[in-house]
């Protein structure tokens, strides 16, 4: 059984992972949504973060995980939101559903028992 925060991590990472693949255009992709590190047009496609995240992070498999593992996930799924999004957004203020996406997460980071996974 999955208690509350482990609920919450995996719905967080399931409403990137939705917001990412909502945002893709697939009809340009010569790859059917395959990211592929070793190509060069992967690299310089406007959706190589998200491309790149979605292949790793298959959210079906989350439930799986650990919870320290998902905790990580999650932290580098921000980490990467605010580097590769956040930079040209007011991300306090913006009504953007990445920017919505960060302030849930840092509120998911304030919970208690979030920061008791961290000092594991
Ligand atoms: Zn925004």
């Amino acid at each position: 059984m999955m208690n509350t925060i482990e609920k919450q991590i995996s719905a967080m990472l399931n409403d990137l992972g939705r917001l990412f693949s909502e945002n893709i255009r697939y009809e340009n992709c010569p790859h059917g949504g395959e990211y592929h590190a070793f190509l060069r047009v992967c690299d310089s496609c406007e959706h190589s973060i998200s491309c790149y995240w979605l292949t790793e992070n298959n959210p079906h498999l989350a439930k799986r995980k650990p919870v320290k593992q998902l905790v990580q996930e999650l932290k580098n799924a921000h980490d990467t939101v605010l580097a590769e999004i956040g930079r040209s957004h007011q991300t306090v203020t913006c009504t953007c559903d990445y920017c919505a996406w960060l302030r849930a997460c840092d509120r998911l980071f304030l919970d208690p028992s979030m920061g008791r996974r961290f000092r594991q």
